[in-house]
C-alpha cells in the first residue's frame, strides 16, 4: 500500500469526517485537526448529572443518504446503532393547544389531512407524487454536483425537468395551491425552517424535504444523535486517519499558489493539501491573506443566513406529560417570527420555538423516571445575547410549555444550561454565530452557493454547511464526499 498526499483536515463536524474517509481509503494520509475536544462539530454532546444531551441536531431525516456512506465503507447503520422510526414522527403544537401529531403510516397521514379539511389527502397524495420526484433527482443526483460548472445545471434531461423541479416558484406559494386550512399550511411549511429563509423566499424544489420528513419519516438512533459522528469516527479510524484535537488552526501558511503548512500555536504541521471544513467564513477572513481569499468581507455581509438558535439543555427530575419526542409550538404566527427573524432581524416579540424530548424514547439519557428536555428557538444570527435576554426568553417558553404541559416544570428543573449565538461563535468561530450556515434561498442554490474550491489556492478545497449543498447533517455529509473527490480528481491530474 503506497502513500500518496499528506492531507490536512480543518474541522471534525459530519463534513470534515466524511472527506477524511474518503481521502484515506485512497491511501492518503489524512490528519484531522480540530479545536475542540471532541469530534462532531455541531453535533457534540456532554453529560451532567446522569443526562446526556445533544448540543446541536436531533431530526433524523434521509436515512438512505447516510446509509450510502456507510455501505462505500462496507458498512450499514445497525453496525454502529438501532435506528428507529418514530411513531408519531412529531407534534406540532397550535394555539389553544391544538395539537395534531404527525403518524408515521402514510395512509394515516393521508387520513390525518382529510379529517382537517375535506379533500386534502388526494390534495397531499400529489403533493408527495411531485416532492418524491424532486428528492430523487435532488438528493441521489443534483446535490453530489461540486457547483463548479453550469453545465452541470444544465443537463438536458434537468433542463426539460426544471418546471416539475419548480425552481423558479416559491414554496409559500406551492403550498398555498394544495391546501387551505392554516395548519395543514404550518405542517407543510415547517420544514422551510430548517433550510432557513421565509417560504415565500425559498424555491418549492425543496418541497423535497416534505417527502424526507412526511413520507420516509422522522427516526432516532438510539442512544442520541452523537451515535452518527461516532460511527463516522470508526470508519475514518479504520481508514487510517488521524484525529488531532484540541487543534485550533490559527493560519494556512501559502507559498505563492500554494498552501504548505497549517500553523497552530506552538507548532506548524506540513501539508500537501487541505480540505478546510471549519465555516467557510472564518477560514478565508482569518486563516488566509486578503490577496487569496473567494469572497470579502462584503460578499458574507450581502448573504441570507440561516438563523442562529437559542438553545436549554434541561434535566428535570420528574415525568413530563403530554410531550413527544419532537413537539414543535406554532401557537403564534409563523410569518411575524419569520419576519422577525430574516427582515427586522430582532429578538422575536412571540417566538415559535421547538422542544425535543429524547427521553421520551431513550431510557440510556435520562436516570429512571426523569426527562431530557431540549428547547430551540430560532434567533436572527449576530445579536447581542446576554444572560439577562436568554432568562427573559426561557420564562417566555416555559409558560407556554407548563400551560400546554399542564405541569409545573420549572420547579423541577435540576441541571439548566442555555447555548446562544456568542456560544456559536467561541466553540465553532461561526460567523454571526449562526447555527444553520446558509439559507437556501434561490440566489444561494446550487452554482450559486460559495465555491468549493479555493480559486487562488491550488491545494485548497472548501466543505460543509456554507458551501455545496447546503446546511444539514445530510447535506454536509454529502458535501464533504464531494469535496473529497475533487481534491481526488485533481490529485490525479496532477500526477
Ligand atoms: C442547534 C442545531 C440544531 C440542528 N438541527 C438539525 C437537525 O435536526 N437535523 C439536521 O439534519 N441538521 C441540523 N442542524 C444542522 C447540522 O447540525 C449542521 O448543518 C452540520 O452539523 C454542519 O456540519 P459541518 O461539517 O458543516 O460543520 P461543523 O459541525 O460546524 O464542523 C466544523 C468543525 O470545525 C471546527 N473548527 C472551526 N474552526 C476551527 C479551526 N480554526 N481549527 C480547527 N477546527 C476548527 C469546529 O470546532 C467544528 O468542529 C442543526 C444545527 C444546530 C446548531
Amino acid at each position: 500500500m503506497t502513500t500518496n498526499k499528506k492531507i490536512g483536515i480543518i474541522g471534525s463536524g459530519f463534513s470534515g469526517l466524511a472527506a477524511a474517509s474518503v481521502l484515506a481509503k485512497e491511501n492518503h494520509s489524512v490528519h484531522v485537526f480540530e479545536k475542540n475536544d471532541q469530534i462532531g462539530g455541531r453535533a457534540r454532546k456532554f453529560s451532567a448529572e446522569g443526562f446526556t444531551f445533544d448540543m446541536g441536531p436531533s431530526w433524523y431525516w434521509m436515512p438512505d443518504v447516510i446509509e450510502k456512506f456507510y455501505n462505500k465503507f462496507n458498512h450499514t447503520t445497525s453496525d454502529f446503532y438501532e435506528l428507529i422510526k418514530l411513531d408519531p414522527g412529531f407534534k406540532v403544537i397550535f394555539k389553544d393547544a391544538d395539537a395534531v401529531s404527525i403518524p408515521a403510516k402514510w395512509e394515516e397521514l393521508c387520513q390525518l389531512f382529510e379529517d382537517i379539511e375535506t379533500g386534502a389527502a388526494d390534495k397531499l397524495r400529489k403533493f408527495m407524487s411531485g416532492a418524491e420526484y424532486k428528492y430523487n433527482i435532488g438528493v441521489n443526483d443534483l446535490v453530489y454536483q461540486p457547483g463548479l460548472s453550469i453545465l452541470e445545471v444544465l443537463r438536458m434531461d434537468l433542463v426539460m425537468g426544471v418546471f416539475k423541479l419548480d425552481v423558479f416558484s416559491s414554496f409559500r406559494t406551492h403550498v398555498r395551491k394544495y391546501f387551505k386550512d392554516p395548519r395543514l399550511v404550518a405542517i407543510m411549511e415547517f420544514p422551510v425552517l430548517f433550510l432557513g429563509a421565509m417560504p415565500k423566499d425559498t424555491p418549492a424544489l425543496y418541497s423535497l424535504m416534505n417527502f424526507a420528513g412526511m413520507k420516509q419519516g422522522t427516526f432516532y438512533p438510539m442512544g442520541g444523535f452523537s451515535k452518527i459522528p461516532e460511527a463516522m469516527k470508526k470508519i475514518a479510524l479504520e481508514q487510517g486517519v488521524e484525529f488531532h484535537l484540541n487543534h485550533d488552526v490559527k493560519e494556512i501558511v501559502l507559498d505563492h499558489n500554494r498552501a504548505t503548512h497549517l500553523r497552530f500555536d506552538h507548532k506548524n504541521e506540513s501539508v500537501d493539501s487541505i480540505i478546510a471544513s471549519a465555516d467557510y467564513h472564518h477560514v478565508e477572513q482569518v486563516l488566509l491573506p486578503e490577496s487569496h481569499r473567494n469572497y470579502n468581507e462584503k460578499y458574507w455581509n450581502n448573504r441570507v443566513f440561516a438563523p442562529s438558535s437559542l438553545l436549554f439543555y434541561l434535566g428535570v427530575d420528574k415525568k413530563v406529560p403530554n410531550l413527544d419526542h419532537h413537539n414543535l409550538f406554532f401557537d403564534e404566527d409563523l410569518d411575524q417570527h419569520a419576519e422577525e427573524l430574516y427582515v427586522n432581524k430582532s429578538w422575536p416579540s412571540k417566538p415559535l420555538f421547538y422542544v425535543c424530548c429524547p427521553s421520551k424514547t431513550d431510557e440510556s439519557v435520562a436516570p429512571e423516571g426523569k426527562e431530557n428536555v431540549f428547547l430551540l428557538m430560532p434567533l436572527a444570527p449576530g445579536l447581542e445575547d446576554g444572560e439577562a435576554l436568554r432568562e427573559t426568553y426561557f420564562d417566555i417558553m416555559m409558560d407556554r410549555l407548563e400551560a400546554y404541559t399542564k405541569s409545573d416544570i420549572r420547579a423541577h428543573i435540576s441541571y439548566k444550561r442555555s447555548y446562544c449565538i456568542s456560544d456559536f461563535e467561541s466553540d465553532y468561530n461561526a460567523y454571526k454565530g449562526n447555527a444553520y450556515g446558509l439559507a437556501n434561498t434561490l440566489l444561494q442554490t446550487a452554482n450559486l452557493k460559495p465555491k468549493i474550491k479555493n480559486n487562488k489556492i491550488d491545494n485548497l478545497y472548501y466543505t460543509g454547511q456554507l458551501t455545496v449543498p447546503g446546511p444539514g447533517v445530510p447535506p454536509s455529509i454529502i458535501s464533504g464526499q464531494v469535496a473529497a473527490d475533487q481534491l481526488l480528481k485533481s490529485i490525479k491530474k496532477s500526477k
